[in-house]
């Protein structure tokens, strides 16, 4: 295998002619199930015939496949998302498609690829028009249930998704058949590259990181409940104060969040008490009801679990002290999904080959990469963001890092082609 030098000269001009043809002033505009996707699709299929002389195809969930044939039908796939969310900005998703179509043009420079390399642009990561977000890539790793998800969704002019899904040419009943077309690829990596979305390499001043994993969260509600009674007519020691003890509660989260964070990217936790609602809520009244929201993450399931656990059990000790009962109720679970140490290691290598340092850091937000990672070996790069915010058309990652993180993707996906070709 013998590949020209890595460079991202036509994956930006690629990216800006994306940019100019599905964008208003406002933003970008490639929401899913929408004619500007639609259109973003049919630019790119174009592109792959015209560069690499290859079809794309489209399995039974939306997503759009272009596969370079190699040696070895075992397969690297690489990918990420053409839709994005409405004024929207130039690199969410697109970026790693782009420069996944640059690993084949490379690849296919090179003359025949080893292994076999698959180029997917899964369909709604976003969930922007009817919010179920990563429902192509979750429906090819199995993780989908289109009938009880997907079926009763309508957008807000009153669409049924199953109706704008089949004006694609998608049958909600038949998108579970995602699952043995993505087996059939034999896929033993998945690579994705991203702009990170938030602060964290603006802050270090890194353009490029390695990306431990997405995090796992738990979200719930408490209600304390004690008794409604009269400020000045109840005895401190009578009260039954619900209040005090959510806010008992709040501040022994704040421990947990401490207590259970590490020093590492890796290791690091948080717990937020976001929320609070007091009843009835007058001057002078002891609460007898109180709501409070807890949401817990962490990288780390075990500790995630254990986080959890601590809570609870400080919910029951504020509750006590505070004469209270309290119920908890569960809003949201995500597993934590680290992605795979060896590919970590070869990502490592590829972007301090590029940038001289290889930063790590969790992801927050969930990826196409975190339904990926269930099923085979994963990881990801993230390019800077700057500033670092996302899904708003100020968001941006400044040329020479957008270049950087480019390179270091297309190093790392040939430097996977080759461990999985000595295997
Ligand atoms: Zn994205």
């Amino acid at each position: 295998m013998n590949l020209p030098a890595p460079t991202s000269t036509r994956v930006i001009a690629d990216l800006k002619e994306l940019a100019a043809l599905t964008s208003t002033p406002a933003g970008a505009q490639r929401v899913a199930w929408t004619p500007v996707w639609r259109e973003a699709r049919a630019w790119f299929a174009k592109k792959v015939k015209a560069e690499l002389g290859l079809d794309v195809r489209t399995d039974p969930a939306g997503n759009v496949w272009t596969t370079l044939e190699g040696g070895s039908a075992q397969s690297v796939i690489v990918g990420s998302h053409l839709d994005c969310v409405p004024n929207g900005g130039w690199l969410d998703g697109c970026l790693g498609v782009v420069a996944g179509l640059e690993v084949l043009r490379r690849h296919a420079a090179g003359g025949k690829p080893p292994v076999t390399l698959h180029l997917v642009d899964w369909a709604d990561e976003e969930g922007a028009r009817f919010g179920r977000s990563l429902a192509g890539s979750a429906a090819a790793a199995g993780a989908l249930d289109p009938q009880k998800e997907l079926a009763h969704l309508v957008d807000r002019q009153g669409v049924k998704l199953p109706d704008a899904l089949k004006e694609h040419g998608v049958e909600l009943s038949r998108m579970g058949e995602a699952k043995p077309w993505l087996e059939a690829a034999d896929g033993r990596a998945y690579l994705e590259l991203h702009i990170e979305q938030g602060p964290v390499l603006e802050s270090l001043k890194k353009p490029v990181g390695v990306v431990l994993g997405t995090v796992g969260v738990e979200r719930h509600t408490l209600r304390f409940v004690g008794q409604a009674s009269h400020s000045g007519a109840t005895p401190m020691p009578l009260r039954k104060d619900a209040f005090l003890a959510a806010a008992e509660f709040a501040l022994a989260c704040r421990d947990i969040g401490h207590r259970f964070s590490g020093r590492t990217p890796r290791t690091r936790v948080v717990a937020t008490c976001g929320m609070v609602k007091v009843e009835p809520c007058i001057v002078t009244a002891v609460n007898g009801v109180c709501d409070i929201s807890l949401d817990l993450r962490a990288l780390d399931a075990k500790v995630l679990a254990k986080m959890l656990a601590a809570a609870k059990k400080a919910s029951q000790v504020a509750a006590k002290r505070n004469q209270a009962k309290v119920a908890w109720s569960s809003l949201l679970r995500i597993s934590p999904r680290p992605f795979d140490e060896g590919l970590l290691e070869l990502c490592r290598q590829s972007v301090k080959e590029i940038t001289g340092q290889a930063p790590e850091l969790p992801s927050g937000p969930l990826h196409d990469a975190s339904e990926l990672a269930a099923v085979m070996p994963t990881v990801m790069v993230f390019a800077q963001s700057s500033p670092g915010i996302s899904h708003c058309k100020e968001e941006d990652t400044p040329l020479p890092h957008l270049d950087k993180s480019i390179r270091a993707f297309l190093r790392l996906a040939e430097k996977t082609v080759q461990r999985l070709a000595a295997a």
